[in-house]
């Protein structure tokens, strides 16, 4: 009796562990699942759909499609010396309205954006209202022959051909007058920008990353057409204190002569929508240049006044 007992109730344990089990492999398997389905949305969040289309159409200079995404000394981190937030990624959020709503997309401000229908021109208007396509890449990026605060041969010193050769005559121009440059940065992919921007919403939230990081596609130097300069002494490197240096006072006057215009003026942040940037400048041609300059307006209001008023159809 006792036996059949012990067997009986034997049996039921082996019955009770069996049930354990399932159940544990059950939830296990669902843990599992839940996971990889998290990490699956969190991935194509990341990604960007045109990236590959982007290498894919490359550029007549072969170094740059399959290019990997520059790290370390490219703009690791927003103390990156090389590459601080304050290059043109400090929109004037902060001397806007403050009483913004919330923004629950990262591709839409309260007013949204557009995407221009030439990138390729050299008056393109990118700011925080038109952005160039995701998968816009110039075709004709080069190394133009100037001295750069860094020696490697990365993304961000490239620049277009049209612009290369007029940066090259600008920094000739300024070292006769005595006030060596050196290029900080100029072309960044699309890819680039977004995974810096993500990095930062990762770090300090949507809404914070907007105000000092530009969304990814209205960043003006993936058009190409623009580039940091500093010193040739590095110092100031696209920081607030390159304001009123020689070099900063060189490039306001003589930058148009060469067919650029500081793109982020002193006092008209309401207008480009991003603070005062002495060492943005952006290659527009020698004729936009000077009348940009000579009647102080900037790109927008460029645009405004001659450009039809169709901001979308910005030809040459
Ligand atoms: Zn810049």
């Amino acid at each position: 009796m006792r036996k059949r007992t012990k067997k009986k109730s034997g049996g039921r344990i082996a019955v009770l562990l069996v049930l354990i089990c399932a159940v544990i492999a059950v939830v296990t398997i669902q843990e599992i699942k839940a996971g990889s389905d998290s990490a699956k949305t969190g991935q194509s969040a990341n990604e960007s759909p045109g990236q590959n289309e982007n290498a894919a159409a490359g550029s007549s200079d072969s170094t740059t499609t399959g290019e990997p995404v520059q790290s370390g000394t490219d703009e690791p981190t927003k103390t990156g010396q090389e590459e601080p937030p304050a290059d043109d990624q400090q929109p004037a959020d902060a001397n806007q309205t403050p009483a913004k709503p919330p923004v629950s997309d990262s591709t839409n401000d309260d007013d949204s954006i557009v995407v221009v229908a030439q990138p390729e021109s050299v008056t393109a208007l990118i700011n925080k209202h038109f952005a160039l396509p995701e998968d816009y890449e110039p075709a004709d990026l080069v190394y133009p022959d100037v001295p750069f605060t860094f020696s490697e041969k990365i993304e961000k010193r490239k620049i277009r051909q049209v612009a290369a050769d007029a940066l090259v005559q600008l920094f000739a121009g300024a070292k006769e007058d005595g006030v060596p440059l050196a290029g900080v940065s100029a072309y960044r992919s699309y890819s680039r920008q977004k995974t810096l921007f993500d990095n930062y919403v990762r770090e300090d939230g949507l809404e914070k990353a907007r105000t000092y990081s530009a969304v990814p596609g209205t960043s003006e130097h993936q058009t190409g057409l623009a580039i940091d300069v500093t010193g040739k002494d590095g110092k100031c490197a696209a920081s607030d204190c390159f304001a009123g240096t020689p070099e900063a006072k060189w490039l306001a006057e003589h930058a148009d002569e060469y067919g650029f215009i500081i793109r982020y003026p002193e006092g008209k942040e309401d207008i480009t929508g991003y603070k005062y940037e002495p060492w943005h400048i952006r290659y527009v041609g020698k004729e936009i240049a000077k009348v940009v300059a000579s009647e102080d307006l900037t790109l927008e209001q460029y645009m405004d006044k001659y450009g039809d008023g169709a901001v979308l159809v910005t030809g040459q």
